[in-house]
């Protein structure tokens, strides 16, 4: 932590984009010192830079081919928040063995997106990579103490599959059949005392995806439909507040984010699970909103309760870029 913190210190003083990549992949540990020496290619997304570097190393796929990926995997992200977060992103793509996206992290100076990727990926390895996409998305939510880092992963997990079916690039049942098998994990076990006070990976990443669900049900039903946990995230990020931003209180971000929709939905629930194990009976919620899980198929009951309200989660959603940044929020 003192590393990162002396580094963000230096890396002010700097103006060379390079230069920024390089220290911070070295000094959290990402060291790729060949990165010092190449080109970054510029991707305008929806008025914002994005600044990549490739490791120059055997990709079977040409550069143009990952940058591609990258464009894409952006544009993903700008159709749901209507922007790309921040107005500057550094994106470092390091080399591995094998193929596939490997694995990735966000840092908040920068702010960068470090991604790991196999030499002998193919262009189907990036068409149905995820990895970017979450990634991108921690971009759009300001740094919180630890205790609510289930908030960004779980924000995370529930947007990347959301926001990649409004794109079009994800099917509904694969959406759903995602959720059926990964919010088991989110919920509360014997001695768990709430999402900020149980930090394990089940409650950190499908505790907190589960709580995304929720909050996105509560804020369409308490606006009859007109608004969704989109309009209450594009707030926090209009609002200015994305990860470049250190934010103390979790209840002054959803309280924010709340007014964005004209609901109290974000501010309620976490009232409610922050410090207690509430339980949530998934077997009903599924059955709720239609949907049914038989034999790892998912089918829709288009009679359920909310079956509409399931449908329009899902929906594919083409969204204008909006204006150009402005940053009206201090903490
Ligand atoms: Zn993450």
């Amino acid at each position: 932590m003192l590393v990162v913190i002396n580094v963000a210190a230096t890396v002010r003083k700097l103006e060379r984009p390079l230069t920024i990549v390089f220290l911070i992949a070295v000094l959290t540990g990402n060291a790729c010192p060949v990165w010092a020496t190449q080109n970054a290619t510029r991707v305008d997304v929806a008025g914002s830079q994005l600044h990549v570097v490739i490791e120059n190393s055997d990709f079977r796929l040409p550069n143009k081919e990952i940058v591609s990926w990258i464009r894409r995997s952006a544009a993903v992200v700008v159709n749901y928040y209507a922007r790309f977060p921040t107005e500057q992103a550094y994106i470092g793509v390091r080399a591995a063995t094998g193929a596939g996206v490997k694995n990735g992290r966000a840092l908040r100076h920068g702010p960068t997106v470090n991604i790991t990727v196999g030499v002998e990926s193919t262009p189907y390895d990036l068409e149905s990579d995820w990895v970017l996409i979450h990634e991108l998305i921690h971009l759009a939510f300001p740094r919180v103490p630890d205790r609510h880092h289930w908030i960004e992963e779980g924000l995370a997990v529930y947007v990347e599959s959301i926001a990649r079916a409004n794109a079009g690039a994800l099917t509904p049942e694969e959406v759903w059949h995602g959720f059926v098998r990964g919010m088991p994990h989110g919920l509360p076990r014997t001695g768990d005392r709430g999402l900020d006070f149980t930090p394990t990976w089940g409650r950190t990443y499908w505790g907190g995806a589960l709580f995304c669900l929720l909050a996105d049900i509560d804020i369409r039903t308490a606006s009859g439909g007109k608004m969704t946990l989109r309009d209450a995230l594009r707030g926090i990020v209009n609002a200015g507040l994305d990860m470049t931003n250190q934010v103390d209180s979790l209840s002054r971000v959803f309280a924010v984010a709340d007014a964005a929709t004209g609901t109290l939905a974000l501010t309620t629930l976490y009232e409610r699970m922050k410090d207690s194990p509430e339980a949530i009976d998934l077997p009903a919620l599924w059955d709720d909103l239609g949907v049914n899980a038989q034999h790892q198929k998912i089918q829709f009951n288009d009679r359920a309760p909310r079956a509409s309200l399931r449908a329009a989660i899902t929906a594919e959603t083409r969204t204008h870029a909006a204006e150009p940044h402005h940053k009206d929020f201090t903490d």
